[in-house]
């Protein structure tokens, strides 16, 4: 009669099925074993309320209510929230180390080894030799020593966090004399003059935003001086007329008054990168060399290992660093330290590194590798995208990232995609770039100048066919 009343199959609040009925319908049963009975209650509850006031409203059609179509939804909607939410992507941006995506890849050595400390005991704080308790530093800082040439070394969350203890073990209530051309503000909240505030130093800035000139270091030292500070302008260059003090320089005028000199060397390379073609960069061991006390920089931009901030220099002033209540505060885990032993262990082997050492090979990887791919996958974008778009296999230039030489560019190749026919390019791009998005592995390219830029240069062969396989079937 229900039927009859509501003409085409509408069913009424009454018709609804009891919770428990549904909890024990086979139709339920795989939902249950995957997701358990708390969820699947929850989720239940929350598809009856939903039937409900849609039943109160007007009707829901009858078919909605079978076990099996409430299984059906409760599944999808519990499948839909068990998705991991940190997900693996296709960084096509062309940038190579890029903070939203993560920065560095580890190398399969620093995850097997990450893994091993995962699941095993491990003597994270235990001497072997003697039995006694043991201290995580002495883990790698052996290693630092014999990449760097410095004294001592330590290892904190990351290189922001090395900076604000640095300044906090040594110029708490002091001040540190940087040069206006080297106040910098990395993405994501980091500035040197907030971080100083905070570790409770006083700023002294000197000389101009272009010229800065080893007379303002030296008129700005004062009786409360605590050290002279360099920052490496990571994510922007000064150009023109220009003029900055080495750190040589600064480390002598810091020393003839018995001042420690010290770098914020952000990126922080331990090879000479011109070696395998990149640009030049300072590393570690010639900022030690030039005099530097102490350096700091992180471990997973050009070192290529995982996300810490690492401390080199003066024992000291590590032994002072190392007794400051923060370094507690900001220690790394023990997955961090197997990470970086295996990475660091890689630069013993500087010939092979460009091989095996993740970030290397793909700041280092040869166009003759990448624009065959380009061309291999014009057509399977170009079938995927559909009519409304024409895909071009271009050479076009990477960046290394994560604020390293930020005007320095790679030559790389890849696909640019243009729409073709009437209407504002921009909807179709954000169209087109929305739906790679939206893959089971997103797809993240770049628009620029009514172009949609895949860079290849970070799609490794052994990645080519999975990558191609999302793309077989046009995008809806
Ligand atoms: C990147 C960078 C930082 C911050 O390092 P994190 O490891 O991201 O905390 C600090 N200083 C400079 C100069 C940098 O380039």
């Amino acid at each position: 009669m229900a039927d009859h009343l509501s003409g085409a199959g509408l069913a009424a609040a009454s018709d609804i099925p009891s919770l428990d009925r549904l909890l024990n319908a086979d139709a339920l049963q795989p939902a249950l074993e995957t997701h358990g009975r708390t969820q699947v209650v929850a989720a239940l509850r929350r598809d009856l309320d939903a039937l409900r006031k849609r039943a109160l409203d007007g009707g829901v059609p009858r078919h909605e209510l079978e076990a099996a179509a409430v299984a059906a939804r409760t599944s999808a909607a519990l499948d839909e929230a068990a998705q991991p939410r940190l997900r693996a992507v296709y960084n096509l941006t062309g940038t190579v180390l890029h903070t939203n995506l993560g920065r560095a890849l580890l190398p399969d050595e620093a995850v097997a080894s990450v893994l091993r400390a995962l699941t095993t005991p491990a003597n994270l704080e235990f001497d072997l030799d003697t039995g006694g308790r043991g201290d995580r530093d002495d883990l790698i800082d052996d290693l630092l020593c014999e990449l760097t040439g410095a004294e001592a070394a330590t290892v904190v969350n990351n290189n922001a966090a090395a900076v604000l203890l640095m300044l906090n073990a040594l110029a708490d209530r002091r001040e540190v004399v940087v040069s206006r051309g080297e106040l910098v503000e990395i993405g994501g909240a980091f500035r040197i003059p907030d971080i100083m505030k905070r570790a409770g130093a006083k700023l002294v800035e000197v000389g101009t935003t272009n010229r800065t000139h080893a007379a303002d270091y030296e008129n700005a030292i004062g009786p409360r001086t605590a050290m002279l500070m360099k920052v490496h302008c990571s994510n922007y260059a000064v150009t023109g007329f220009t003029k900055s003090v080495s750190v040589a320089e600064v480390a002598a005028l810091a020393h003839a008054r018995g001042l420690p000199a010290t770098v914020d060397l952000g990126s922080g390379t331990l090879v000479d990168l011109t070696q395998f073609g990149l640009p030049k960069e300072d590393t570690v061991r010639e900022t030690i060399a030039a005099g530097a006390d102490l350096v700091t920089f992180s471990g997973d931009k050009l070192l290529g290992g995982p996300q810490a901030g690492l401390l080199v220099g003066r024992a000291d002033l590590i032994r002072k660093i190392k007794k400051n209540p923060l370094k507690r505060a900001l220690r790394v885990s023990k997955l961090t330290l197997a990470a970086l032993e295996p990475v660091l262990h890689l630069y013993r082997a500087p010939e092979f590194l460009a091989q095996r050492l993740t970030t290397l090979r793909l700041l280092t990887r040869p166009l003759r590798d990448i624009q065959p791919q380009a061309e291999r996958l014009r057509g399977v974008l170009a079938h995927a995208a559909g009519p409304g778009y024409a895909v071009e296999a271009v050479p076009m230039f990477s960046q290394i990232g994560s604020g390293a030489l930020p005007i320095d560019q790679l030559p790389s190749y890849g696909l640019a995609v243009r729409h073709v026919g009437t209407g504002r390019p921009g909807r179709h791009l954000d169209r087109l770039e929305t739906l790679l998005r939206k893959l089971p592995v997103p797809v993240i390219g770049r628009i620029a100048d009514d172009a949609l830029w895949l860079d290849l240069r970070c799609l490794e062969a052994r990645d080519e066919a999975a990558f191609a396989a999302q793309l077989a079937e046009p995008l809806a």
